[in-house]
C-alpha cells in the first residue's frame, strides 16, 4: 500500500506520480499485495506481467490491465491527469467546475465533465451505515436555480401544482454525525417512511418539522419530536431540525456556488457528492484523496470511509 501521508499539496502528488508507469504501479500495489495479481475474470491468482505492462491470468488466459473494473477502465486520459483531477476534486470542499478543471488540467471540458461526473459515481449512498441516536428528517424542493424550502412547503399545501416545477430532495441528517440524502418522487407519508425505515435505526429519536408526513414515526418505532415552524419557535429544548437545514445549505452553495446549474438528470448524483462532501468534512486532504483513490479501485466502500473524522 502507497503512504499517501505524503500528498499534502498538489505538487508531492504530481512528483509522485510522475509518470504513467509510477500510476499503474500504485493501482497495482493498492489493488493487490504483495505482487499477488488477481484476476478481475475468473479470480485465478497465477498472473504474469506481459513485455506490454498488461497481464495475462494463466487460468483463464485472459489478459487484462490493471485498471480492469477501477473508474479508470478504458480510459484514454492519462492517469496523472486522472489522479491531479482527483486530489483538486477532494480538496476543494465546494467542488471544482468543468470549466476549471478543463483550464487547471489543460483538458477539454468535455474531458473534464466526462471525469467529475465518473467520479461522481463513487459518492453513491447504498451501503452505507444507518443513522442512529437523534435523527433529523427534512424536506426541500429545487426548482429553477432557486431553493427555498419555507415557500414551497406553503404552496404545497396551498395547491398541488408546486411538483410540476420543483423535485423534492428527503435528507436525515445525525446530530454531529453524517447525512443521507435522495431525490424522491412526492413527499407523502408512504413514499418517505419506506426510506426512514431504510436509513434511520429503530429506536432512534428523529425531529422534524410540524408536517403530516411525519405523524407515522411512533407507530414505527421512533420517537418524534416536532419543531413548530409556523410559530417561529426554531429551537424548543433540543427540538431543533438546525443540522439537515445546515446541510440544505451546504448543498445550495456547491449546486449554484460551483455548478450553477444541475440538471434533473443527474440531480441524484450532486446529491451524492454533497452529502459525501459534507460527511467527511473533517476529513484532512490527504485523507481525503486516499478515500477517493481507493474507492477508484474498488477497495474502499461508504463503509470504511470514517464520517467526520
Ligand atoms: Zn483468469
Amino acid at each position: 500500500m502507497i503512504d499517501f501521508d505524503r500528498f499534502n499539496s498538489i505538487f508531492e502528488l504530481t512528483a509522485f506520480f510522475s509518470t504513467e508507469d509510477r500510476c499503474k504501479r500504485a493501482i497495482r500495489d493498492s489493488r493487490w499485495e504483495k505482487n499477488d495479481v488477481v484476476c478481475p475474470y475468473c479470480g485465478g491468482h497465477h498472473c504474469v506481467e506481459r513485455t506490454d505492462g498488461r497481464y495475462r491470468c494463466q487460468h483463464c488466459r485472459r489478459n487484462f490491465s490493471v485498471t480492469v473494473g477501477t473508474i479508470f477502465e478504458n480510459t484514454k486520459i492519462p492517469l496523472r491527469k486522472w489522479f491531479i483531477a482527483m486530489y483538486l476534486i477532494s480538496s476543494h470542499k465546494k467542488g471544482v467546475s468543468s470549466h476549471q478543471l478543463s483550464r487547471d488540467l489543460g483538458i477539454t471540458q468535455k474531458t473534464a465533465w466526462f471525469i467529475l461526473h465518473k467520479v461522481r459515481t463513487l459518492y453513491k449512498q447504498y451501503d452505507t451505515p444507518v443513522l442512529e441516536g437523534e435523527v433529523e428528517a427534512d424536506e426541500m424542493y429545487l426548482g429553477g436555480r432557486e431553493i427555498n424550502k419555507h415557500d414551497s412547503k406553503r404552496t404545497k399545501h396551498a395547491s398541488g401544482r408546486s411538483l410540476k416545477t420543483k423535485t423534492p430532495i428527503f435528507g436525515m441528517a445525525e446530530r454531529d454525525g453524517s447525512v443521507r440524502a435522495m431525490k424522491v418522487e412526492n413527499t407523502q407519508s408512504k413514499t418517505l417512511m419506506p426510506i426512514i425505515k431504510q436509513f434511520v435505526a429503530e429506536g432512534s429519536s428523529v425531529f422534524t418539522d410540524e408536517s403530516n408526513i411525519y405523524t407515522y414515526l411512533p407507530e414505527n418505532g421512533y420517537s418524534h419530536g416536532v419543531v413548530q415552524h409556523n410559530i417561529r419557535q426554531y429551537s424548543r429544548g433540543g427540538v431543533t431540525t438546525n443540522t439537515i437545514e445546515g446541510f440544505w445549505g451546504y448543498f445550495k452553495r456547491i449546486v449554484f456556488g460551483t455548478y450553477h446549474f444541475v440538471s434533473k438528470e443527474y440531480l441524484q448524483r450532486y446529491i451524492d457528492e454533497a452529502v459525501y462532501r459534507y460527511n467527511t468534512r473533517k476529513a484532512d486532504e490527504t485523507a481525503r484523496f486516499t478515500y477517493m483513490f481507493r474507492m477508484a479501485i474498488g477497495k474502499c466502500s461508504y463503509e470504511d470511509v470514517k464520517m467526520g473524522a
